[in-house]
């Protein structure tokens, strides 16, 4: 019989996953290439854990399909299992049933550090290649990892670049789409008591050959229903910051006026909502920009895009 005990009795619920293996950690990434004997793994496609090539298969982990990294377990009788998978399963092997001890696989662990890999958004346009435990921690970062869908009003699970998001809020989403970086826009809504329902609406922008989001919605802060208005960028932070922009909304002499900087679509809708980066409007302020019998939401919005090195460009002519 194999050490460790015997059979166990399957139990696998569902517990919360530990925090990702820090890769960066490891000291592959410190050790020269030049003195490790490496291994490039090509590979085309983006699914790389599903490809069929045989060391992609010995490193998934046979229960969740992921790729293992430190500290990869094995039972008694060789089977592999991730760091997560064995503790779903209470260290019972689910392959053989035995208990799964304490044992690492530092066999494989050793033979993984000597690869080399794609990174996994190769077929989207990056060409680099890491180390198998550096690779995790370039992908978190890569630049050219997909985009979520912007669209906010509902879980929209779709994912991809730029220009397929473009398409996908046209056809799926039938978001506006307007040419120019100055723009002027009227919200009404019919029944604007019911913040539950909350009002959101997007407007997407093309200007300077880029795109913008432009988000409006009600929503409440703490008792107080409001509106809010805000910009995100289709694009990675670094580029947003190169941009500014401006709303303003009012009526009868008053007027409320917001300068901000888009945010990346990589902050989430609900991230920049919650930190009420953009303009806010009381729901009775409003009501009063509405005019008539504040039964009915009607409220103009103008704005415009700027880029920040051409306005300093212009003061200095
Ligand atoms: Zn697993
Ligand atoms: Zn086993
Ligand atoms: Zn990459
Ligand atoms: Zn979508």
């Amino acid at each position: 019989m194999a050490p460790g005990g015997g059979a166990c009795k399957e139990v696998v619920k569902s517990v919360p996953t530990i925090a990702d293996y820090d890769v960066g950690t490891t000291k592959s990434e410190s050790s020269p290439t030049a003195t490790r004997s490496s291994v490039t793994v090509g590979f085309i496609g983006k699914q790389e854990v599903h490809s069929n090539n045989g060391v992609y298969e010995l490193l998934e982990c046979p229960l969740c399909k992921t790729l293992m990294y430190p500290p990869i377990h094995q039972c008694p009788n060789g089977h592999t299992l991730c760091m997560n998978c064995k503790i779903r399963v209470h260290n019972c092997c689910p392959s053989c049933r035995y208990d799964l001890g304490n044992i690492r696989c530092l066999a494989l662990e050793k033979f993984a550090e000597s690869l080399e890999f794609p990174c996994k958004y190769q077929s989207l346009g990056c060409h680099n290649i890491f180390p198998y435990y550096s690779k995790l921690k370039h992908e978190q970062h890569c630049r050219f990892r997909p985009y979520n869908c912007p669209y906010a009003g509902s879980d929209c699970s779709v994912t991809g670049d730029i220009p397929t998001l473009i398409a996908h809020l046209k056809d799926d989403h039938k978001v506006d789409m307007h040419d120019g970086c100055t723009f002027n826009h009227r919200y009404v809504k019919s029944n604007p008591h019911e913040v539950e329902n909350a009002t959101w609406m997007l407007t997407v922008f093309n200007c300077f050959g880029k795109q913008f989001c432009l988000h409006f919605e009600a929503f409440q802060i703490g008792m107080a229903p409001v509106y809010m208005a805000f910009l995100r960028f289709m694009g990675d932070d670094n580029e947003a910051k190169t941009f500014s922009y401006s709303l303003e909304v009012g009526a009868n002499g008053r007027k409320l006026i917001w300068q901000g900087i888009p945010r990346s679509i990589r902050d989430s809708h609900r991230k920049v909502r919650d930190s009420q980066d953009g303009l806010i409007i009381q729901r009775n302020l409003a009501l009063f920009f509405s005019g008539g019998d504040r039964q009915e939401l009607k409220l103009r919005v103008t704005g415009r895009i700027w880029k920040e090195e051409l306005e300093l460009q212009n003061k200095t002519v």
